[in-house]
C-alpha cells in the first residue's frame, strides 16, 4: 500500500498518511506540482515556513522499465518566485518507490538554530539532530554516511550553498557509484536549507517492493520500449558515445552556441571542449565514456572523467555545464571546466545558473574572460567560504547583473538561459519564455526538431511552427516527467511509432489502468495549467513570459538573427 510521508519541521513531528484518491494516479512532476499548488500559498516567501518541499518518484520508478528511475522535487522557487519541479537520477527514486513512498512532504521551519537529518525506511521517517556533517561538501557527506550506514544507503543532501540558502543551491542525490546527480535548477537546495535539513538518508531494507498488476504485459511492453531506446540513433548511439556534450559541435555548426555571454553564436575553441575531444580524453586517461545515473538506464549518457594523473575528476559532465563555462565564458580548457564541475557538485550549486552568472560577472569585469583558474578560485574561496562576492555569484546570473549594472543578463523569470541561443533556435526561445519553470531547455526541448530533425523538421531561424512545437513538447514533457522517465526517451518517442504506446502499456500493466494516449496528453496539459495558475497567483504575469530586451535589439552571428516574436504570438502558447 503506497503512502505519503509528512514531516513538520516546526514542531519536529512526522506522520504516515494514506494517499488521497485524487493523487493515486499521479507521480513525479504531476504529484509534486499538484501538492505544491494545493498546499503552498502562492505568495508565501519561498524560504519561509509556509513553503513545502516535496519529493516524489515517478509512476514507473522502481520497476524494471528502462530509464525510469527519476525523482521529482517541487516547491515554490526562491529563484523564480514561481512553482518549481526539478528531477534527477541517482538511487533515491527507486528506493522510495520500493518502500511504497508516493511522496515525502517537508513543511514548516524549525525554531532556534539547530540542524536536522531525516532517516527514511520501511517504518516511515524520523527526524534527528545533526551536527557532525554541517559545513561539509556533498562528497564528504556521502562518504561519511556510507561509512556510517553502509554502502547501499540512499542520500539526498545539500552542500554549503544550500546551508547558506543561496538561490542557485541545488539538492544532490547519490548515484549508484557514490557520486552525485542534482536537482539542479531553481534553488531547491535553499528551500531544503531553510528547513535546516542537511541530508535525508534512505534505507530500503525490508521494503515491500513493487507489485505489478499484469507482470506479463509489463514484460512485453518493456521489451518493445527498450528496443526503441536502443534503435534510435540519438539515444542508441550519439548519447552513449559522446554524452550530451555531442551537442557542442552541432550547436556551433548551427550558429546556436551562445558565446561570450550570448554575444556570438559560434565559439572558436569548440574543438577543445567538444564531445569528441572529451570522449578521446576520457578513454586515454582510463575514465568511463559510458555511465548510467541510475540502475536500469540503457542509454548511459553520463561518464566518468579523469584528470591527467588518471584520478577521478568529475562525472555527469553535461553539455550545458561545458557550454556554460566553455563557450559562454571563453574557457577552452576541458580540465578547468571539469574541476569547476566537481567543485559545483561539492558545493551543491546549479552548474547552469552558476556558469551563466560567471559569464555576466566577466561582462562586469569581475574576472577576465576565459580565466578558468580564477573561476576555480572563486568557487573555492568566495562561494565556498560565503564571502559577499561569492554569495552574489551564488545567487545567480540575475543577481550578478543587478548588483553590477550589467544589461546583458540572459534570464527568464530570473532563471539563467541555458546553452541554446533563442535567436538562432527560435523554438527553444518559446520554451524559455513560457515554461512555468523559467528558462529551462528540458521543459520543451525543441532542439530535437529544430536542430536534430527528430519528430520532423521546423526551421530554427523562422517563426513558423515554433509556438506549436514548443507547446506540444512542453505538454509531452510534463507527462513524461510524471512517469519517472529520463527526458532522453523523447527522441525514440518522437520517431519510433511503437515507443509511446509501449510506455503507456507499461503504466497500465503497473497499475491495472486503461490509460490512452489522450489521457497522457491530458495529464501533461493539466500539469502545465496548474503550474501556470500557481505562478499567476504568486504575482507573475505574461510580462514575465518574455526574453530580455537584448535578444531583440542585438543580432547574433553568424545568421544575424534577432528575437522577433510579438507579445501576442508568445501569449498564444497558452491557447489550449
Ligand atoms: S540517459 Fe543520461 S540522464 Fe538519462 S537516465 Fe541515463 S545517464 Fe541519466
Amino acid at each position: 500500500m503506497d503512502k505519503i510521508l509528512r514531516v513538520n519541521m516546526t514542531d519536529l513531528t512526522t506522520a504516515v498518511e494514506e494517499v488521497p484518491a485524487e493523487w493515486a494516479g499521479l507521480g513525479g512532476r504531476a504529484l509534486t506540482s499538484t501538492i505544491v499548488a494545493k498546499e503552498v500559498p502562492p505568495t508565501c516567501h519561498a524560504l519561509g515556513p509556509n513553503n513545502k518541499l516535496v519529493f516524489a518518484p515517478g509512476l514507473l520508478s522502481g520497476t524494471a522499465a528502462s530509464n525510469s528511475g527519476r525523482l521529482s522535487a517541487g516547491a515554490k522557487s526562491p529563484l523564480t518566485g514561481g512553482i518549481k519541479e526539478s528531477n534527477v537520477g541517482g538511487t533515491a527514486a527507486q528506493m522510495f518507490a520500493r518502500l511504497g513512498i508516493k511522496a515525502l512532504i517537508v513543511e514548516g521551519m524549525p525554531k532556534g538554530e539547530g540542524w536536522y537529518a531525516l532517516k527514511v525506511g520501511k517504518d516511515g521517517v524520523t527526524i534527528e539532530e545533526e551536527r557532525g556533517l554541517l559545513g561539509l561538501g556533498n562528497f564528504a557527506v556521502i562518504d561519511a554516511l556510507q561509512a556510517l550506514l553502509g554502502k547501499k544507503t540512499g542520500v539526498i543532501a545539500i552542500g554549503p550553498a544550500g546551508e547558506m540558502k543561496l538561490t542557485s543551491a541545488n539538492i544532490s542525490v547519490k548515484d549508484p557509484s557514490g557520486k552525485i546527480r542534482s536537482h539542479g535548477r531553481g534553488g531547491l537546495g535553499a528551500v531544503m536549507g531553510s528547513k535546516r535539513i542537511k541530508f535525508i538518508a534512505i534505507d530500503d531494507e525490508g521494503a515491500p517492493g513493487i507489485q505489478l498488476a499484469d507482470p506479463e504485459a509489463f514484460k512485453r511492453a518493456s521489451r518493445v520500449f527498450t528496443k526503441a531506446l536502443m534503435d534510435h540513433p540519438v539515444s542508441g548511439q550519439g548519447l552513449p558515445t559522446y554524452g550530451t556534450n555531442v551537442l557542442v559541435n552541432i550547436l556551433h555548426e548551427a550558429g546556436g552556441l551562445p558565446t561570450r555571454n550570448f554575444t556570438h553564436g559560434q565559439f572558436d575553441g569548440h574543438e577543445q571542449i567538444c564531445g569528441e575531444t572529451m570522449h578521446d580524453t576520457i578513454v586515454a586517461r582510463g575514465g568511463k565514456p559510458r555511465h548510467g545515473c541510475h540502475a536500469g538506464c540503457v542509454i548511459q549518457c553520463s561518464q566518468v572523467y579523469h584528470d591527467k594523473e588518471g584520478q577521478y575528476l568529475t562525472s555527469g559532465f553535461e553539455y550545458e555545464t561545458i557550454w556554460g563555462l566553455g563557450a559562454n565564458c571563453l574557457i577552452a580548457e576541458l580540465d578547468d571546466i571539469a574541476l569547476a564541475d566537481n567543485l559545483m557538485d561539492d558545493l551543491g550549486i546549479d552548474s547552469i545558473e552558476t556558469a551563466v552568472a560567471f559569464g555576466v560577472a566577466m561582462e562586469a569585469g569581475l574576472l577576465p574572460w576565459g580565466d578558468g583558474k580564477e573561476v576555480v578560485r572563486i568557487l573555492r574561496e568566495e562561494i565556498g567560504k560565503g564571502t559577499a562576492l561569492g554569495r552574489v555569484i551564488g545567487s545567480g546570473a540575475g543577481a550578478v547583473g543587478r548588483t553590477y549594472g550589467v544589461t546583458r543578463v540572459p534570464v527568464v523569470k530570473n532563471q539563467a538561459i541555458p546553452a541554446y541561443d533563442p535567436r538562432s533556435v527560435k523554438g527553444i526561445g518559446i520554451t524559455y519564455c513560457t515554461s512555468p519553470m523559467g528558462a529551462d531547455h528540458t521543459a520543451g526541448y525543441t532542439i530535437a526538431t529544430n536542430i536534430l530533425n527528430v519528430g520532423g523538421q521546423v526551421d530554427p531561424l523562422k517563426k513558423e511552427g515554433q509556438v506549436e512545437l514548443s507547446r506540444n513538447l512542453q505538454i509531452a514533457t510534463a507527462a513524461i516527467d510524471s512517469t519517472g522517465m529520463c527526458i532522453f526517451i523523447a527522441f525514440p518517442a518522437l520517431d519510433i511509432p511503437e515507443c509511446l504506446p509501449a510506455l503507456i502499456a507499461m503504466i497500465n500493466a503497473r497499475f491495472g489502468a486503461k490509460l490512452t494516449g489522450e489521457d497522457v496528453t491530458g495529464l501533461g496539459k493539466t500539469v502545465l495549467k496548474l503550474e501556470r495558475a500557481f505562478n499567476l497567483a504568486a504575482g507573475l504575469t505574461s510580462a514575465d513570459d518574455r526574453l530580455p530586451e537584448f535578444f531583440s535589439s542585438d543580432p547574433v552571428t553568424p545568421h544575424q538573427a534577432v528575437w522577433d516574436f510579438t507579445n501576442e504570438e508568445i501569449d498564444a502558447f497558452w491557447d489550449f
